[in-house]
């Protein structure tokens, strides 16, 4: 089996709700908080949710996995470098670089101070629980990750250079998977799309 850029391609209704959220906010700045609420509620699309599980459950039929000799073995927690994530820095430079898109799967991504933000004003319907059933399903699918090219667990550390901007599904799917153990190609040989997402962030 070849390599591939991702585990499952984005869910159309995916990408239609990022546009239904785009939508939403600007009807939010316009003061049109019943016609924003709407938006809000109908980009919460059903369907996402079987595709995200799909990818991102621990049995995904999508994340295909091999033994690869030369992989790095897992790490005791006590043998992994302190520090998982990366601090609020080094995460303002990986959106910069990446723009606002999945490295893997070219996903629009939210990042998690905008959703709460976002939640706070419309509670009710953009609501992001503890369990992933609870969460508003195009915020879920477009949650923005930093993850480790070569996983924490792995002896992945958390520069630049490790650390892309991905999707929540294709995060949780390769779980502390190198990429050649899931047969992922690395998504740093190619720069990143253009897009004309806005990731939300003019939401106030
Ligand atoms: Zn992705």
């Amino acid at each position: 089996m070849p390599n591939r850029i991702c585990f499952r391609e984005p869910w159309n209704d995916a990408i239609r709700a990022s546009k239904l959220l785009s939508e939403a906010v600007s009807e939010h700045l316009a003061g049109n908080v019943s016609k924003a609420s709407e938006l809000f509620a109908k980009a919460n699309i059903e369907s996402i949710w079987g595709w995200w599980n799909s990818i991102a459950w621990p049995k995904s039929p999508y994340v295909k996995y091999r033994v690869v000799d030369t992989a790095p073995p897992s790490l005791s927690l006590e043998n992994r470098i302190p520090i998982r994530m990366p601090n609020s820095d080094m995460i303002r430079k990986v959106h910069e670089r990446d723009g606002h898109c999945c490295r893997f799967c070219w996903m629009p991504v939210i990042r998690k101070e905008i959703r709460e933000r976002i939640s706070k004003a419309y509670p009710d319907i953009v609501t992001f629980g503890k369990t992933n059933r609870s969460r508003h399903r195009a915020f879920l699918a477009m949650w923005a990750q930093y993850d480790h090219i070569l996983p924490h667990s792995r002896w992945g550390d958390n520069s630049f250079e490790n650390i892309v901007l991905t999707c929540s599904a294709c995060n949780f799917g390769r779980m502390n998977y190198t990429l050649e153990e899931v047969w992922l190609s690395d998504p740093r040989a190619k720069p990143p799309i253009k897009s004309d997402w806005n990731w939300l962030e003019n939401f106030k």
